[in-house]
């Protein structure tokens, strides 16, 4: 931890990740995936993350935005970078002169690309029931399509939809996966790559779609999912901080902003040097961290760059403690925040370094 000027960092488990990846391919032989790098890598290290993948002779990858997929195109000159986000009419001569492969996801998109003249490499993304980014009507879908692949600039290389409920409704799942198929049988002619699946239905249904051809992995290469039964997957990030300070408490002694808690007999505080400005958000004070194989309580107001544990005689300053990642799981946090384990994992901030173990 050479450059680490704050005992504050998230390890980031790469044989966990890759461990989670072969998972997702063990279950689909025949297919390929995509694994979804966006959000830097979910919060785990966008770069580090393709670099282990690219290690192990990945060479594609998924991420949301320009920004993103321009950051992993300067790192990787020889991979296919596709980006499922939006793009502003402007910037998709960008898109081109860097072979990155663009959404198509509306007439205004359609009506650039069809203009543009240069080369571009494109996938079609059809709305199939999540009202969010897509083309629908099966008709003008068929029509695009082929109006696409006439193009002598425009390589059509994919198809491709979103699920909005595949970790929890089965009926929704089957409608929009029934429209897809209904899509794909109205196209004279179907685009090589055809891909459905988020990390759910990867697990879960994918096996049994004859359609596809890849499917795009996000939450669960990290080790995540939302599915009550769980697949066989391994987390990948773990948050840790060092005991900076330990306070011995009198009775009536108060820590931290607005004084909320108070010692009501001797006892020990713990000042970590993680708080909101690191994702260590306030609704945290009412969780616990761990030291060796204990957990111990927050108290008090966690502020930007500090919060405290109430400790035994066992912890020490510079003993470590881990804020998620063994006795507490990011699912229990997840839980405790009333959320989901995505936004615990994208919410630890640019300023936590990323330590690749
Ligand atoms: N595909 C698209 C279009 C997405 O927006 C996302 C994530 O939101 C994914 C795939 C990956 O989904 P998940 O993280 O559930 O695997």
């Amino acid at each position: 931890m050479s450059n680490i000027y704050r005992p504050t960092w998230a390890e980031v488990n790469l044989d966990h990740l890759w461990h989670n990846f072969e998972e997702a391919q063990k279950q689909n032989l025949t297919k390929k995936v995509i694994p979804v790098i966006k959000a830097n890598a979910y919060g785990h290290g966008a770069i580090e993350v393709m670099k282990h993948l690219y290690d192990q002779g990945v060479r594609l990858c998924a991420v949301s935005l320009l920004e993103e997929a321009l950051e992993i195109r300067a790192h990787f000159d020889d991979i296919d970078i596709l980006m499922l986000g939006p793009v502003m009419e402007s910037d998709i001569l960008i898109c081109s002169l860097n072979r990155i492969e663009l959404s198509v996801y509306d007439e205004h998109i359609y009506d650039s690309v069809l203009k543009l003249g240069h080369h571009i490499t494109c996938h079609l993304k059809v709305d199939t029931g999540m009202s969010r980014y897509g083309f629908r009507g099966v008709e003008n879908i068929s029509k695009v399509v082929s109006n696409l692949q006439k193009q002598k600039h425009i390589n059509l290389k994919g198809i491709f939809t979103h699920f909005a409920t595949a970790d929890h409704d089965e009926m929704f799942y089957q409608k929009q996966l029934e429209q897809m198929r209904l899509i794909l049988s109205s196209l004279k002619k179907v685009p090589p790559m055809v891909h459905v699946s988020n990390s759910s239905s990867t697990f879960k249904y994918e096996s049994k779609i004859e359609f596809t051809t890849h499917v795009r992995l996000g939450i669960s290469l990290y080790g995540l999912s939302l599915d009550e039964k769980k697949p066989n997957l391994k987390p990948v990030m773990s948050l840790k901080s060092r005991v900076v300070q330990v306070k011995e408490l009198n009775p009536g002694d108060c820590v931290g902003y607005g004084a909320t808690y108070c010692a009501t007999e001797k006892e020990r505080i713990a000042i970590l040097p993680i708080g909101y400005a690191d994702g260590w958000i306030r609704k945290n004070k009412t969780g616990h961290v761990q030291f060796h194989d204990k957990k111990y309580k927050i108290v008090g107001i966690i502020c930007m760059d500090a919060c405290f544990v109430k400790i035994d005689e066992s912890v020490h300053v510079n003993d470590t403690a881990i804020l998620f990642g063994d006795l507490v799981s990011i699912d229990d946090i997840a839980k405790r925040l009333n959320t989901i384990n995505y936004e615990v994992v994208t919410q630890v901030s640019y300023r936590v370094p990323r330590i690749m173990i």
